[in-house]
């Protein structure tokens, strides 16, 4: 009795369930669920052309961006932590270090790099989020360092683009000390009267933001970026009151004093290249040009503009 039993099988769903869309063409916008190509976004720097949200970017991406046609030299590329305290928590911190170094290419969470800034030379640093969610061990604090005392050398200035985490637990009080380290470093370029710009992007919180990427001669930040020390849950747990909206927000920083500038990721590069021009004297002229005395130099230029 074959209509008794269910002979035939029953109608298949979707046989594929895979996309036919190769993976990653397309991007979901969080900030207004805009379906965006994904290489439109790569060309407006992971802005999302409709309402602005900022994607976050790879430390590679940034430092990119903020150097002339994306070209620059990297430094210490090869310091890599030895796991001094031999750490193991839900697993050995050996294997994380491997995991970040399989996804993300690089030894440690921080690139440090020279390049040029709309013309003029300048120390740069971007944090990877990649890499054990971009926090702060020995290799980066040594990097930030290495960086800070080559534009002292070279007198050129510092700009340090901040995401992501605190110390890293790991490294345990040996990363704590980072923060200390490169404070110091920074009150060195002070003395030697070189401008240190700090970018805080989405998210910048903990160790980070209670150290070098509040220091700087202008904190800029990206819009809608989280920034802050402990995470809002804690806060409220600890106060015992609902925090206003936007609380830990670019906008809100700015509002109280905590930011001096928010910029959006299209203005950034030239945003820092005209504070920098205001903190430094003119660039300086070319070989050609500096074989001409510079007392006749000098005064020509303005002649002409009169
Ligand atoms: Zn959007």
């Amino acid at each position: 009795m074959a209509w008794f039993k269910k002979s035939r099988k029953p109608l298949e769903g979707p046989a594929d369930k895979s996309s036919k869309i190769p993976e990653g063409l397309w991007v979901k916008c969080p900030g207004c669920a805009e379906v965006i190509y994904n290489k439109d976004l790569a060309t407006n720097l992971q802005v999302c052309p409709k309402c602005g949200h900022h994607f976050r970017l790879s430390s590679v991406e940034r430092v990119r961006m903020l150097f002339d046609d994306g070209v620059y030299e990297e430094h210490d590329a090869d310091l890599a932590s030895t796991d001094p305290l031999q750490f193991t928590d839900t697993k050995p911190y050996s294997a994380r270090l491997k995991a970040g170094r399989a996804a993300t290419g690089m030894k440690d969470a921080l690139v440090l790099a020279t390049g040029r800034t709309e013309g003029r030379r300048a120390v740069g640093c971007a944090r990877e989020d990649g890499f054990i969610g971009g926090s702060m061990g020995v290799v980066v604090g040594e990097k930030i360092t290495r960086g800070i005392e080559r534009a002292i050398a070279e007198r050129l200035p510092v700009i340090i683009v901040s995401c992501s985490g605190g110390a890293r637990m790991m490294e345990g009080a040996l990363s704590l000390m980072q923060m200390a380290k490169i404070s110091a470093a920074l009150a060195r370029l002070d003395r030697a009267r070189l401008p240190y710009l700090s970018v805080l992007t989405d998210p910048t919180t903990g160790g980070v933001t209670a150290s070098f990427a509040m220091l700087g001669d202008l904190n800029i930040a990206e819009p809608r970026a989280l920034i802050g020390f402990a995470g809002p849950r804690v806060i409220e747990q600890t106060i015992r009151q609902k925090l206003p909206e936007g609380f830990q927000r670019s906008e809100f920083l700015l509002e109280h004093g905590f930011v001096d500038l928010v910029v959006d990721r299209r203005e950034l590069k030239a945003a820092i290249a005209r504070a920098l021009g205001f903190m430094l004297p003119a660039a300086a002229p070319r070989a050609e040009s500096v074989e001409t005395s510079a007392p006749a130099a000098t005064p020509s230029e303005f002649e002409t503009t009169a």
